[in-house]
């Protein structure tokens, strides 16, 4: 075998799968078929919970001294400002990163590159996947070379990690199904000057369409997101002239743009593959679901595919957990796709729809719906929970068990496992407690007992943390719900895989083997 997992794509997808791998001894070979790292900027919101996975990965403080944090959100229509939602006020004690960090694709992926390049894998450019021939236990890639001959890899697995056009998802003749949306989207790179609010996402709603504008890094440093007005849809060459009427119109006269350095159009799609696997390949990010860019969600929903998969494919090519574990990849993820496609396709037709009465809706009605519900503290929370994605949960997975006993609200089996500032040891300072999680393997959190003195299953594969009963880790824990006594089994990547009130070894062992499907 020439490697354990062949990455085709070295996107923010496969850049990531890549790292997740190599930082846990799996052997990767990542190609691409572009000469190298992409220099659009193309997505630029990263959410809480993609600044909770570069933090474990080691690369959180170069994204946030490259990035610009937004910490609110502005709305629009006809000319005034309607609502503010407080994005770092909603997210506060929920996350380490309260707010969205505006932080190009292009800036994404080369911190994430960086990080590989530490571990000592290269991205072979050049190199496009032309070819795949599946076997019981081996995948053969056809590859050509950047001289135009091809060669031959087998891998033990495939990461599709190709984006919207994937040959792997091609090539293993999985359906893509879906549609176009008619609406032309644009893109601008501007230094722009105005009534906007600075340092926060300004959103414009009129009667035809909208606007979005991020801050950038950088003084007067703004990109601009918007639909073409109709009569350009058809336009090869339309240019930031173009747009500046209907821009003006709604972000005020007063709005002037001294240089615009990148102007882009795009259509988009909606779709999500029918499988995420087929036997001993995978799809993930854009190859498995394409949505709107309403939410900045696409790359994040990508980077969280590639960390769902990562510690899976690790134990199984460790020969630590069987092949079975790898099904609950599709399991968990293809519904986190569905989900996103279905509410970002609902919010994404209500903000571009051309009809008479959803121009009105925009302007009016929904301007005031969101002033009304943004003021509210729990609608705030709701809103952060989804966006940041610090709310997307496993609960119906096979992976996910609850022992009988906790209480309702309690979190459960399948969430990402709250963010609390503990003190870890008897008479230590309070700290981070997603800072002392080991990532690469599981913790187990005891709460209110002691630790069993024989835990076999878990021997070398797990942290165990111990709680200390004190009064403000008390506090802390029932701030998050969590009751005393209980335990907290979390996976690699911070979900609860098994929790309940006292831990029984017995109980353990049984997770361990028919849930996760450890080799004893
Ligand atoms: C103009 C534009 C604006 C966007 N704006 C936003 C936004 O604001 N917010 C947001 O969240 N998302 C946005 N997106 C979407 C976002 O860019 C994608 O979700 C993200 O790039 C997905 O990353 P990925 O790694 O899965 O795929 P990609 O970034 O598409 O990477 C796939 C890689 O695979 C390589 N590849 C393809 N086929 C092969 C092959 N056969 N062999 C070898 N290599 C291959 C390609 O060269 C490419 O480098 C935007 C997209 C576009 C086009």
């Amino acid at each position: 075998m020439d490697t354990d997992v062949l990455i085709v794509g070295a996107g923010p997808t496969g850049l990531m799968l890549a790292n997740q791998l190599a930082r846990r001894g799996v052997r990767v070979t990542v190609v691409d078929r572009h000469a190298g790292p992409a220099r659009e900027t193309r997505a630029l919101g990263v959410q809480a919970r993609t600044l909770e996975i570069y933090a474990q990965l080691g690369i959180v403080a170069r994204a946030l001294e490259l990035g610009r944090i937004a910490t609110g959100a502005n709305l629009w229509a006809q000319g005034r400002k309607t609502a503010r939602v407080p994005l770092g006020e909603a997210g506060r004690g929920l996350t380490p990163y309260p707010y969205v960090l505006i932080l190009g694709q292009d800036d994404n992926e080369r911190i994430i590159g960086d990080k590989l390049r530490e571990a000592g894998v290269a991205v072979q450019w050049n190199t496009e996947l032309v070819a795949l021939a599946q076997a019981a236990d081996k995948v053969t890639a056809t590859l050509r070379q950047p001289d135009g001959t091809s060669r031959k890899v087998e891998a033990a697995w495939v990461g599709g990690c190709d984006g919207a056009h994937s040959s792997v998802r091609e090539l293993n003749a999985i359906a893509f199904p879906g549609a176009p949306y008619e609406h032309v989207f644009y893109v601008a790179d501007t230094e722009a000057t105005g009534r906007m609010v600075p340092g926060e996402v300004n959103v414009y709603l009129w009667r035809t369409g909208f606007h979005l504008l991020f801050p950038m890094r950088g003084k007067d440093h703004w990109r601009i997101v918007g639909i073409l007005p109709p009569g350009l849809r058809d336009s090869k060459h339309a240019s930031i002239e173009d747009v500046l009427p209907s821009l003006r119109a709604e972000a005020g006269a007063g709005l002037a743009i001294k240089a615009c350095s990148w102007f882009s159009t795009y259509r988009i799609h909606h779709r999500a593959a029918q499988r995420f696997r087929d036997r001993r390949c995978f799809l993930l990010g854009d190859a498995a679901h394409i949505h709107s860019p309403v939410g900045a969600q696409g790359m994040n929903t990508g980077l969280q595919d590639a960390t769902n998969l990562a510690w899976k494919l690790a134990l199984v090519t460790q020969g630590r957990a069987h092949a079975a574990l790898l099904d609950t990849y599709q399991e968990e993820r293809l519904p986190v796709a569905q989900r996103l496609l279905a509410t970002t396709d609902r919010a994404f037709r209500l903000v571009v729809s051309d009809s008479w009465l959803a121009g009105l809706l925009r302007t009016k009605v929904l301007a005031r719906i969101a002033a009304f519900a943004m003021a509210r503290e729990p609608i705030q929370r709701f809103a952060f929970h989804t966006v940041s994605q610090i709310g997307i949960h496993y609960r119906a997975s096979s992976l996910s068990a609850s022992e009988p006993g906790l209480p309702d609200d309690a979190p459960r089996a399948g969430d990402r496992f709250p963010w609390l500032r503990l003190q870890l040891e008897p008479d230590a300072p309070v700290e981070d407690l997603f800072a002392k999680l080991d990532d690469k393997e599981f913790n187990l959190l005891l709460i209110g007992q002691p630790s069993p003195p024989d835990l076999p299953g878990l021997r070398g594969l797990s942290h165990i943390h111990a709680i200390p009963a004190d009064p403000s880790n008390a506090a802390e824990l029932a701030r998050a719900r969590i009751p005393n006594p209980s335990f907290y089994l979390l996976r690699p990547d911070g979900h609860v895989g098994l929790c309940g009130p006292l831990l029984q070894p017995a109980a353990l062992q049984r997770y361990l083997s028919q849930h996760l499907h450890l080799r004893p």
